[in-house]
């Protein structure tokens, strides 16, 4: 469990900011605040951990170069606004990080990403493969195509469910406030900064203000459903303010800066508990008994070379059983291929897998990270 004490261990991070603290109030890009993000961030990924970024600020980017001075009241005026911004927020980070050596890739994701299996399948694997890499992956909803039913609409609700696709050890969302307070501090003297959240309750809920209040995209109530998501999910969120410098570091030093909410469930566990029991399962494949003992052994992905058989209709991204030759469940895993593709590639070497198929999108039919084992 993270707790302040020893988020220092946290590797995984994903760090989440709003456009409050990437532009000043002239609507321009804050450079030196995203100059100094980028250098801080850079650091940490040169101590070996995996940093991921989440950012706002492509409509507003894009409304300072368009010379808007109001926000667009259209959805394509908000979209064209969302597309010249977004180039011109990743030039400028990929302009920062690369002073500091760090590569960096944009994503952007819609909500479908993280709905659908196939889709959330395909959107983990690519940021596996960047963080593997060593690649910084700098995160936005797609906001050019993403209309309203596809919509995430907020940066804080997307952060929390890339943090929940990638299993993430910590989310720090860096906003305007310092924290989540007992009362509104700009109303009550007596409001005191919160330090820790151990359980969401209705009465903190309430402190954040309903949906109905009028506060735009972010605000506290959006941070508090992230906090939902991300500690419901495994992972512990911290939200401090963007304005303090360092403050990233500080949080993972374990100052007590911001507020922080405790996951209090260990995040594989809650997705082994719901790959083996959450999900439905599509179809099943047989293996050999080389495959059954090096599954069993712990820490193998399933290949195509020890599959016998394939039963079922399944498809990318759907949950399939594992089973012994003589049928016993032996684990449950998340297929990266669909079942015709494992009939024809089942008993075959990995390198053989594009000259059958034509290409080869994945090394195993299941990887280790989606795979229980259930004996
Ligand atoms: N995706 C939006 C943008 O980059 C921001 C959404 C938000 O601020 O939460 O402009």
């Amino acid at each position: 469990m993270l707790t302040r004490e020893n988020l220092s261990s946290a590797n995984r991070i994903v760090v989440k900011v709003g456009t409050s603290t990437l532009t000043h109030t002239t609507g321009k890009l804050n450079l030196l605040r995203i100059e100094r993000l980028a250098r801080e961030l850079s650091d940490l990924a040169n101590q070996g951990k995996q940093i991921i970024l989440v950012t706002s600020g492509a409509v507003g980017a894009g409304m300072d170069r368009l010379g808007l001075k109001e926000k667009p009241k259209t959805i394509p005026e908000k979209q064209a606004a969302a597309a010249v911004g977004q180039g011109i927020l990743l030039h400028i980070y990929e302009k920062m990080f690369g002073e500091y050596g760090q590569i960096v890739a944009q994503v952007l994701l819609t909500r479908a990403d993280s709905v659908n299996r196939k889709r959330y399948t395909n959107s983990r694997n690519t940021l596996m493969a960047l963080l593997n890499q060593g690649v910084i992956p700098i995160i936005n909803e797609n906001d050019a195509v993403a209309i309203d039913e596809l919509k995430i609409g907020d940066n804080d609700t997307l952060s929390a469910m890339v943090a929940s696709i990638i299993d993430a050890d910590l989310l720090i969302i860096l906003s305007d406030v310092e924290g989540v307070y007992t009362a509104n501090p700009q109303t009550d003297p007596q409001a005191t900064l919160l330090d820790e959240i151990m359980d969401i309750t209705p009465a903190i809920e309430e402190l954040a203000g309903g949906p109905g209040t009028l506060r735009g995209t972010g605000g506290m109530y959006t941070k508090i459903q992230a906090a939902k998501i991300a500690v419901n999910s495994g992972v512990t969120m911290v939200i401090a303010s963007g304005g303090r410098d360092g403050v990233v570091r500080e949080v993972l030093q374990g100052h007590r800066v911001g507020t922080i909410f405790i996951s209090k469930e260990n995040r594989l566990q809650i997705r082994k508990r719901w790959l083996a029991f959450g999900a439905g399962v599509s179809g099943k494949v047989k293996v050999d008994k080389g495959c059954e003992q090096a599954l069993l052994k712990g820490g193998s992905s399933l290949l195509a070379a020890g599959i016998t058989a394939v039963d079922g209709d399944f498809e990318l991204g759907n949950t399939i059983s594992i089973v012994s030759d003589c049928g016993r469940e032996l684990a449950r895993g998340i297929t990266n291929y669909g079942a015709d593709d494992v009939k024809k590639v089942m008993g075959v070497h990995t390198h053989e897998i594009s000259q059958i198929l034509g290409s080869k999108p994945y090394d195993e039919i299941v990887h280790r990270d989606n795979l229980v084992l259930l004996v």
